[in-house]
């Protein structure tokens, strides 16, 4: 057994021995109520309302400040923005001139964050559902639960903010994958551009040659990664401002 062993066994031995001194005279030695200290209101560290902190774990909303007005804690400036105003009731003849519209009110109301939504076609035309966000810059959910609604759905929208590290002229593979899965086609607007993109099941995807121009990572070539522009029906004035 080696010198350091044995000391290492002394001082185990004394800090038990002390630790049941100590339980014995104040019933809990480790009760936290019993230091001051732990009686100050204090914040769990990833709950921190400390700027970087805040900037660490958020994952989208690339020219985030992060504010609390009135003491609400919110993780941008623009969230306190109102959704785009109601367009439910609106109807428009085509597809496309719903998804028109419903992307230029996104646009005048943010440019930072993915909004989407459905189009359903009602007896009289076409409606939207109002535009969601989850103030993510690269990703939004938004119900497309056909039992939502009284119409069918028919397509969805969503737009892609204008930024470098990501493709926003073209629909991501969870774009592709989710018209797939619910069978509708998509409407996304570029906000580099000001482009409408519409993309329906069936309508292919950009070759190997067309994702290397595009400089899409090698990996996620091997990977069979599948982007498509779609087709462009559609276009509104945007500044074509760079985020990041
Ligand atoms: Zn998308």
């Amino acid at each position: 057994m080696t010198p350091f062993f044995k000391s290492f066994l002394a001082v185990t031995g004394l800090l038990v021995a002390g630790f049941i001194i100590g339980t014995a005279l104040f019933g809990c030695a480790a009760d936290p109520a019993a230091d001051p200290a732990h009686n100050l209101p204090h914040r769990d560290p990833a709950a921190s309302w400390d700027q970087s902190n805040l900037k660490l774990t958020d994952h989208g909303c690339p020219s985030a400040v992060f504010v609390a007005p009135q003491g609400e804690l919110v993780e941008c400036q623009y969230a306190q923005a109102a959704p785009p105003a109601a367009a439910e009731l609106k109807m428009f003849p085509t597809m496309d001139a719903a998804a028109l519209y419903v992307v230029t009110k996104i646009y005048e109301r943010s440019h930072y964050y993915e909004y989407g939504g459905v189009i359903v076609k009602g007896p009289k035309g076409y409606m939207l559902s109002l535009p969601r966000t989850q103030h993510h810059g690269m990703d939004v959910n938004f119900d497309d639960d056909p039992e939502s609604f009284d119409f069918p759905i028919v397509a969805t929208y969503h737009v892609h903010p204008c930024l470098s590290n990501a493709f926003p002229s073209v629909f991501s593979p969870q774009d592709l994958a989710s018209s797939r899965v619910t069978k509708t086609p998509g409407y996304v607007l570029d906000e580099c551009t000001g482009d409408l993109h519409y993309w329906a099941p069936g309508d292919g995807y950009l070759d190997a040659n067309a994702l290397i121009k595009m400089g899409v990572n090698p990996i996620a070539l091997m990977e069979g990664v599948q982007l498509s522009p779609g087709k462009i029906v559609g276009h509104i004035t945007v500044d074509g401002t760079v985020l990041n």
